[in-house]
């Protein structure tokens, strides 16, 4: 009797299609995952405002992986890592072509786990600092680019005071303030930092920073930022006109989809990718389609959080094996139903954070987050 296998493409290797692809190959016999992600390395971005700041505080092999080595224990009939950008998917023939190759991926289904960016990740008005691997170029190098620009620096503007501008703050003025060797301001949109947060974590972030020697800008809306390669100097122009100047400056604002190869029947508006229930991806007429899913920050889910990715790595399995094997029901994604928790560490000691509708004390921030931003959990994200 033959075996049919079932080939599965998996579009970016990060926690989500990392977790998705893992997941498949320990429940699934008789499919072949294909993995394609433009880096052989994942970088544990959830530390990232620790690692830029502190290059000699966490070892790299700490927060850099080896996503093919974490895959070495599957026979390679079953997977097969493709060091590659997607560039197109052909939703009628399946087919899903990556740059520099001239042959296509035929799949029968399909996940699209591509993330998201950030301007400062892509360097967009800003420096690049890699708050997320870059998709074009080496997150080692972009690390060791933003070491030594802090390094050099001495006033540093932070724009955006939401939880990544925040810790950034935090971990640089742990290390640069005190007899204030650097300068540093973070910028606010806001009346207060932490925004999406309830009242009292902002009122505790705000005192902190300034308590630890952080300029707190606040209620300012930042127009643009210019870098003057003369002067060596970046210009931060904000609404109304009055301009802030720096030796480096680094956005800790926005997010952006990665979905230039993703073909815009399955976009909404913002450019991400709607999904229903089950997590499968809609088009624009509002259906289904019956083969593709999509799960992590490129879906339409608005908490893009790695919190969130796990049930949603849980839902995507438990459906492509009902859809594979018959096995099991249909698997449901409610966002409603999962419960939030936000820890934001201000340096090593202190933070703040809530925890459903608590909130949560500096001390145990610092307890289960601040310490090491919880990179000791970072190898099971990798390794299944
Ligand atoms: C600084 C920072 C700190 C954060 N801290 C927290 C935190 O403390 N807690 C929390 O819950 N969340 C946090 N987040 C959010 C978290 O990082 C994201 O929710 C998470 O990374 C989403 O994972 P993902 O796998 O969906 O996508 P991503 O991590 O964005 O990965 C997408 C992958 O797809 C790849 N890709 C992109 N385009 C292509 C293509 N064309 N072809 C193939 N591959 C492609 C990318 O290179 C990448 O490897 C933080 C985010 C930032 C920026």
């Amino acid at each position: 009797m033959t075996t049919t296998t079932t080939s599965i493409v998996v579009i970016g290797g990060s926690y989500a299609g990392i977790g998705v692809s893992h997941g498949l190959l320990q429940q699934l016999p008789n499919i072949k995952v294909t993995l394609i992600n433009p880096s052989t390395d994942l970088s544990y971005n959830i530390a990232s405002p620790r690692f830029l700041t502190k290059p000699d505080l966490i070892p790299e092999e700490r927060y850099i992986f080896s996503i093919p080595d974490a895959f070495k224990k599957y026979s390679t009939d079953s997977f097969q890592f493709v060091h590659g950008k997607a560039k197109e998917i052909n939703l009628e023939n399946k087919l899903v072509s990556v740059e520099g190759s001239t042959e296509d991926i035929k799949y029968d289904y399909l996940v699209i786990a591509s993330g998201s960016t950030t301007p400062a990740s892509i360097g967009k008005e800003s420096f690049p600092a890699p708050f997320k691997a870059p998709i074009d170029g080496d997150v080692r190098d972009a690390i060791k680019k933003t070491h030594s620009a802090i390094g050099v620096s001495k006033s540093i503007i932070i724009g955006g005071a939401g939880p990544v501008g925040v810790e950034f703050a935090g971990e640089l003025v742990e290390v640069f303030g005190g007899d204030a060797k650097k300068e540093i301001t973070l910028i606010s949109g806001t009346e207060k930092p932490l925004a999406s947060l309830m009242n009292s974590a902002q009122d505790a972030a705000a005192q902190i920073l300034r308590d630890k020697g952080v300029t707190l800008k606040t209620s300012a809306q930042i127009e643009k930022a210019e870098y003057d390669d003369t002067a060596k100097q970046w210009t931060v122009t904000l609404a109304g006109g009055e301009t802030l100047k720096a030796d480096l400056y680094i956005s800790a604002m926005g997010t952006i989809p990665n979905n230039n190869f993703i073909p815009s029947s399955l976009l909404d508006k913002e450019g991400w990718v709607g999904v229903d229930k089950h997590l499968r991806a809609l088009n624009d007429k509002g259906d289904a389609e019956s083969n593709v899913y999509a799960l992590g920050d490129i879906s339409s889910h608005k908490d893009r959080l790695l919190l969130r990715v796990p049930p949603q790595i849980a839902t995507v399995v438990a459906n492509l094996k009902h859809d594979i094997t018959g096995d099991g029901g249909l698997r449901v994604y409610l966002p409603e139903e999962e419960w939030m928790a936000m820890l934001v560490p201000i340096g090593r000691s202190t933070g703040t954070g809530v925890i459903g509708n608590w909130r949560v004390w500096g001390f145990l921030v610092s307890f289960m987050k601040g310490r090491d931003f919880l990179i000791g959990k970072a190898p099971s994200l990798v390794q299944g």
